[in-house]
């Protein structure tokens, strides 16, 4: 294989777009009612606890965790359970749901109460019980990536502020808005899990937040660094080399290159959770682009439909070609704007015609250029040649498995070639035919 550049490193330049960077926090009203979908994360789907006709308070439990890679999922409005239903998600998968009419009063769990948390086992348990997943968009449960291996020398936690996604400035607004949480957690997580080192990594982009944040870590031996505003910094794998020099090898885990690493957001609930006890039932995201009316960043009870969020942007303002959850380079899109917010959903985009480019899969003329923009190092020209060919060694062997979606390669692609599709179907080959095995 030929390496360009070392690997890990983010290079594209892509249009950031943040127009909503000043967009301070708005409360969404209550949502009449909400669909709580029991998977959304990465991992075993919960298995409803609560029947048609249950009363819930905000913070009940509706879905116990299906294993450890799993997460509890609870309800994000008091009221009463009309039904369970299952649905299609937008990746076409199957999923179970709770449908809660809310009351429209938001009555807290009467028996919520602080966790009691003193070491690294008492913090996962209390994770684990509050259904918190990584809240940049990964979904993974977090109480998983806590629970650091036994023999691991995990000696550097790093909290990804990079935001690197075009549009999107959730994560900002929590720095901005509530930086003392962030601080706090990422204190509480040091010291429980006995981590040396700690680095709030951000983008160059966001200045405020950096001089914020720099000023609440003084004398907390926290590390607040500026990194390139280059696309995808926020990429774990990527993120661990740019602050740290170490390499992940494929197929391994940040553990492997003695490293923790949690999104803001995540770090900052941390905080709020072990203060309040309160589970993870509501989520910042940020609702922008040419077809809605008013850029804006909510804080929205999870479940709720993105009509209802789109409603509160001011309606679409015209024609929407594309409705995004999440942002424009790794964002699912949405067939119907009906579906229910999810956990880790940081923003929805509704796209005018003119913002949407058109891909067009004209013959590769091998410039190149998505070899250059790989952060992992691949040869998307070739996985797409072995993919054409049905050839599943040839993308394994091409390393395939390493992507990580970003869509850096489609971006730069001159033939306009859909090949972070491909690159996804080559996985779900390689998948497929492990599985025959
Ligand atoms: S989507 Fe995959 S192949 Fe394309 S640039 Fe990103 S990691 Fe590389
Ligand atoms: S960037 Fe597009 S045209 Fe250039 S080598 Fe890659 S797939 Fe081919």
């Amino acid at each position: 294989m030929i390496f360009l550049k070392k690997p890990h490193v983010s290079s594209t330049r892509v249009p950031h777009y943040k127009n909503t960077q000043d967009c301070a926090t708005e409360k969404l009203l209550s949502p009449k009612s909400v669909t709580i979908l029991l998977s959304q994360h990465i991992g075993a789907p919960a298995a409803a606890c609560v029947a048609k006709g249950d009363h819930v308070y905000v913070g009940t439990l509706v879905g116990k965790a299906g294993g450890f890679v799993s997460a509890n999922v609870h309800s994000s409005v008091s009221g009463t359970v009309s039904g369970l239903t299952e649905l299609v998600n937008p990746m076409g998968a199957h999923v179970q749901a709770v449908i809660i009419e809310s009351d429209g009063q938001f009555t807290p769990n009467p028996s919520i109460a602080p966790p009691e948390v003193s070491d690294a086992k008492s913090l996962v348990a209390a994770i684990a019980q509050s259904g918190l997943v990584g809240l940049g968009g990964a979904g993974f449960p977090t109480h998983v990536k806590l629970s650091i291996p036994e023999g691991a020398n995990v000696d550097t936690l790093i909290v990804n502020a990079a935001e690197c996604e075009p549009y999107i400035t959730s994560d900002y607004r929590e720095m901005v808005e509530f930086p003392e949480r962030i601080i706090g957690g990422v204190c509480k997580v040091r010291e429980l899990l006995g981590i040396k080192r700690a680095v709030i990594a951000v983008e160059a982009n966001k200045p405020a937040a950096i001089e914020t944040l720099r000023r609440l870590s003084e004398g907390k031996q926290i590390e607040v660094i500026k990194l390139p505003s280059t696309y995808p910094q926020g990429a774990e794998k990527v993120l661990i080399t740019n602050v740290t020099g170490r390499v992940v090898p494929a197929g391994k885990l940040p553990a492997d290159a003695g490293c923790l690493v949690l999104n803001t957001a995540t770090v900052s609930f941390i905080h709020e959770y072990l203060r309040t006890g309160m589970p993870l039932v509501s989520k910042r995201l940020t609702v922008d682009g040419g077809a809605v009316a008013r850029g804006c960043n909510l804080m929205v009870p999870i479940g709720t439909p993105v009509r209802e969020v789109i409603e509160a942007a001011g309606g679409y303002s015209g024609e929407c070609a594309k409705l995004l959850m999440g942002g424009p380079m790794m964002g699912t899109a949405l067939a119907s704007d009906e579906f229910p917010i999810l956990k880790n959903n940081n923003a929805i985009l509704a796209l005018s015609p003119e913002q949407v480019g058109q891909l067009k899969n004209n013959p590769c003329i091998r410039c190149g250029r998505c070899i250059e923009a790989c952060p992992m190092n691949l040869s998307p020209a070739e996985i797409q040649t072995a993919f054409e060919r049905g050839d599943v060694e040839e993308m394994q062997a091409l390393g395939a498995m390493n992507c990580i979606e970003c869509g850096s390669c489609t971006f730069v692609c001159p033939a306009k070639r859909t090949i972070t599709q491909i690159m996804r179907l080559s996985k779900g080959e390689i998948r497929k035919a492990a599985s025959k095995k």
